[in-house]
């Protein structure tokens, strides 16, 4: 079986570099026609209207990741507290004492797992709906949905997590052959994520291109909201079989889902800091995004009114003429 390319180094590098609002920088809107345009042209450099997003989705989860690891990578465990172990499934028994005074080696992600790697095994963590980590001083209490610690000295990991959706298990074994893990397809933003791949793996696919692109067996970490970017700015509509995409759309719709996400991530480095700290909930950035919420909203290419439906039980915000 291969390996799925890890994540957990990359973000070192990223470590001490906090960005500041990159997209400040991207082009401003410019007048072309339809066809012709390029649609990164349309996020403006104002602030953004838009909700913030609620539910954890891979950039948050990247942006998690980078956020915590510089605070825990290479430290010892001091404790561990679990409040309420009830969450998706139940907080793995063993864990608490097979990581008690051992170091963890890396902080690293696959899909939107968290994987906190040590020696003897890796703890997994799924934000799930609401879930978010932060880095505590230990005096700091604990609030009502704050469910686990892990305690590194004096920096606490703490999990919040209000709908409890989320997750920790413990796995001794290879954390990539985990029943969650084992079947997730490639990282958006690795090598695997190829125009063929995506090409070769719509054939015979008679559903909708948005359902197969959100399928994590296809590829992990394109929620709602980024399906529905990555096929605008792609020029595709979403109701279209998989099976119809051409090699020329493979590559566009593959070069957008990388954009849109690492968009994100990149928008996320900005809120770096607020993973350590007491109050408040950190790093779910606002974005600007350009069809998701803006359902009957004029199309930032070509005026005409986007189109909002329920596919999947999902929503879905096109523009009739700019997706074809
Ligand atoms: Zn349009």
């Amino acid at each position: 079986m291969r390996r799925p390319t890890p994540v957990g180094r990359v973000g070192r590098i990223m470590r001490s570099r906090i960005r500041r609002h990159p997209t400040a920088e991207r082009a401003r809107h410019t007048k072309t026609s339809p066809g012709q345009h390029d649609p990164r042209a349309c996020y403006s450099t104002r602030p953004n209207p838009t909700p913030q997003i609620a539910m954890p989705e891979l950039p948050e989860v990247e942006t998690t990741r980078r956020g915590i690891a510089p605070h825990i990578e290479g430290r010892t465990v001091t404790e561990v507290a679990i409040r309420q172990p009830k969450l998706r499934w139940p907080v793995s028994e063993p864990l608490a004492a097979a990581i008690q005074g051992k170091r963890l080696r890396e902080v690293g992600r696959r899909g939107k797992y968290l994987l906190l790697g040590f020696d003897s095994g890796t703890a997994l963590i799924h934000l799930g709906m609401s879930g978010s980590l932060r880095i505590v001083k230990p005096d700091e209490p604990p609030r009502f949905h704050d469910h686990f610690d892990i305690a590194f000295g004096n920096r606490v990991l703490r999990y919040c997590d209000p709908r409890r959706f989320g997750c920790l298990l413990w796995v001794e074994s290879d954390p990539y052959g985990h029943s969650l893990l084992a079947s997730l397809g490639p990282e958006p933003l690795g090598e695997d994520f190829t125009p063929e791949y995506l090409f070769q793996r719509s054939r015979k696919r008679r559903v909708p291109i948005k359902q197969f692109l959100m399928d994590s067996k296809t590829v992990v970490g394109v929620g709602n909201i980024y399906a529905n970017e990555a096929l605008y700015m792609a020029g595709i509509k979403p109701i279209r079989k998989a099976s119809t995409l051409t090699k020329r759309q493979s590559e566009l719709l593959v070069a957008q889902i990388r954009f849109v996400l690492q968009r994100s991530i990149d928008q996320g480095g900005t809120t770096l800091r607020d993973f350590v700290g007491g109050d408040g909930q950190p790093g779910y950035f606002k974005q600007q995004l350009l069809v998701y919420g803006r359902g009957t909203e004029p199309c930032k290419q070509c005026g005409k009114a986007l189109k909002e439906i329920r596919m999947n039980n999902r929503t879905t915000v096109y523009c009739t003429d700019c997706q074809r």
